[in-house]
């Protein structure tokens, strides 16, 4: 009988660890599963106001030549009305409509049926099926990783058409920009919708759901966080990866065109977006197999914050230092060209060795020579749901010795430099710099966070022996 009893209650007491170990674990993961006030207001301001705020600077170029000041200035002096700027937008067109299917139909046929074949004749690249990180439930999903192939097809069928085929103009992106930035939110708005549907009612994989009760929370930062139609349609990397990055080059090649129709000449601060923004986008579709390691892949479940940002922001925000340059052509004098190269080549370089570093010191599990040497790390140690003990790796050398964040660093560089590019003249091409800068300060104070719920003491000792974030002896 006192055998039972003991049997008992150890099964009683095991399963009490289960299910505290799963409430553990599931805070080791960084998720929020309580929505504090501060978040809830955040994410109601974002829902209300960045659809408003991607429209007034793509507005305030189509009728202020890019001022960010004039449109406000009119409306609070009572010159215009919103009634006005509003009539003189350009509504939702079939032509946009049909140009916009025609591109996401486009790039989904590319992504999901073209089993890539660029890893076989390009050394060192790394595309075909290649697995993401262990996610909270413990699953390892497999991805199709053809971002590239799909980047040249698409590039080469637009170079194509614009010298030998001519069957539409490449300024027909400029020309339609506002009619597109509609048919942009429509299907952000409708994926992100969709995704929340899905998270309820057939989630792809029911352990890896995240529900907190709130459903503005829910919307906005995903309920589901790898949300599959079929085997190899995932959302997150299609709209992370696909409409919005392919789209970028030739976005800033459709503002080249225009302002080659518009002045005769495409002047050097163009070239300059065109080609540092060029080697970020390549550079990604190099690296994607790497990005499945990244923060959006690995930890941002799938919502209106990388449903709609993907579709919309990213397009419509990453360009603007293009758009800016068709309405001013700033051609730069030598030395200020020479300083925005300098800066965005040494950005990239930063950004794409940091990242590196990581990237050989997790693949090799840290039997790597990092600047010739053996890589320095402190070992840490964090569970998943099911209470299965993980090892892992911080690097404590390379750049990841300098700050723990230096790949940011480097991106910020990069960014000032597009910024850079555009003169001095008005605010409306630095915004980009000013939004990189919360987006990758937050996103460190949030990884952060994150890291240290899900490694502990561990996380102490790491930020003990790298104590700054962004900037060596600053942040
Ligand atoms: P990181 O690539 O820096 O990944 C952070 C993760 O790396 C942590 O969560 C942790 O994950 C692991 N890690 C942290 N410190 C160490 C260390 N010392 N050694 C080994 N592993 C470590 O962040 P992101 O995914 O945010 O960014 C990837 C790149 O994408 C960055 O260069 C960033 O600039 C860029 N980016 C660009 C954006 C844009 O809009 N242009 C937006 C976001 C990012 P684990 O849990 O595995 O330990």
């Amino acid at each position: 009988m006192a055998a039972h009893q003991e049997k008992k209650l150890a099964k009683e007491r095991k399963h009490q660890n289960m299910q505290n170990d799963t409430k553990a674990s599931q805070g080791q993961w960084g998720r929020a599963w309580e929505v504090d006030w501060f978040s809830l207001a955040s994410i109601l301001f974002l829902l209300i106001f960045a659809p408003l705020i991607v429209y007034y600077f793509i507005m305030s170029c189509a009728q202020y030549q890019c001022s960010l000041t004039d449109p406000l200035l009119d409306l609070l002096t009572g010159n215009k009305h919103l009634s006005d700027i509003w009539n003189r937008t350009p509504m939702l067109t079939y032509r946009a409509a049909g140009i916009y299917s025609l591109w996401v139909i486009f790039q989904v046929v590319l992504y999901v049926s073209i089993p890539d074949v660029c890893h076989k004749f390009l050394p060192g690249y790394v595309g075909g099926v290649q697995e993401g990180a262990v996610t909270p439930a413990g699953v390892v999903n497999k991805y199709e990783i053809n971002g590239l192939q799909a980047w040249i097809i698409t590039h080469v069928l637009w170079f194509a058409n614009a010298s030998c085929f001519h069957f539409f103009s490449p300024t027909i992106l400029f020309d339609n920009w506002i009619p597109l930035l509609w048919c942009a939110n429509i299907l952000g708005y409708a994926v992100s919708t969709f995704a929340m549907i899905k998270g309820y009612f057939f989630p792809t994989n029911a352990k890896d759901c995240k529900f907190t009760g709130n459903f503005f929370y829910d919307y906005m930062m995903g309920i589901e966080f790898n949300p599959r139609i079929g085997k190899w349609f995932d959302f997150k990397l299609f709209f992370n990866g696909r409409p919005g990055i392919v789209a970028w080059t030739l976005i800033n090649l459709s503002f080249a065109a225009k302002q080659q129709e518009l002045y005769g000449e495409v002047t050097n601060s163009m070239i300059l977006v065109n080609v540092l923004q060029g080697i970020y986008v390549l550079d990604f579709f190099w690296n994607e197999a790497w990005y499945l390691k990244t923060i959006d892949i690995c930890h941002d479940h799938f919502g209106w914050y990388l449903g709609w940002g993907d579709c919309v922001w990213l397009p419509y925000l990453y360009t603007l230092q293009g758009l800016y340059l068709v309405y001013h052509p700033v051609q730069l004098c030598t030395a200020h060209a020479a300083v925005v190269l300098m800066v965005g080549l040494l950005g990239y370089y930063i950004f794409r060795m940091t990242n590196h570093q990581k990237d050989l010191f997790r693949r090799t599990n840290g039997n790597c020579r990092i600047w010739g040497k053996k890589p320095e790390y402190i070992e840490c140690s964090y569970m998943s749901v099911d209470g299965t003990k993980y090892y892992s790796k911080l690097m404590t050398s390379g750049f990841w010795g300098w700050a723990r964040h230096f790949n940011y660093t480097g991106d910020l560089m990069g960014s000032l430099a597009y910024c850079l590019a555009c003169g001095f003249e008005h605010m409306l091409p630095y915004f980009y710099i000013i939004y990189m800068t919360i987006l990758l300060t937050h996103r460190c104070i949030r990884d952060e966070h994150r890291c240290s719920s899900k490694y502990g003491k561990d996380w102490k000792h790491y930020t003990a022996a790298v104590p700054y974030r962004l900037l060596p002896g600053i942040f």
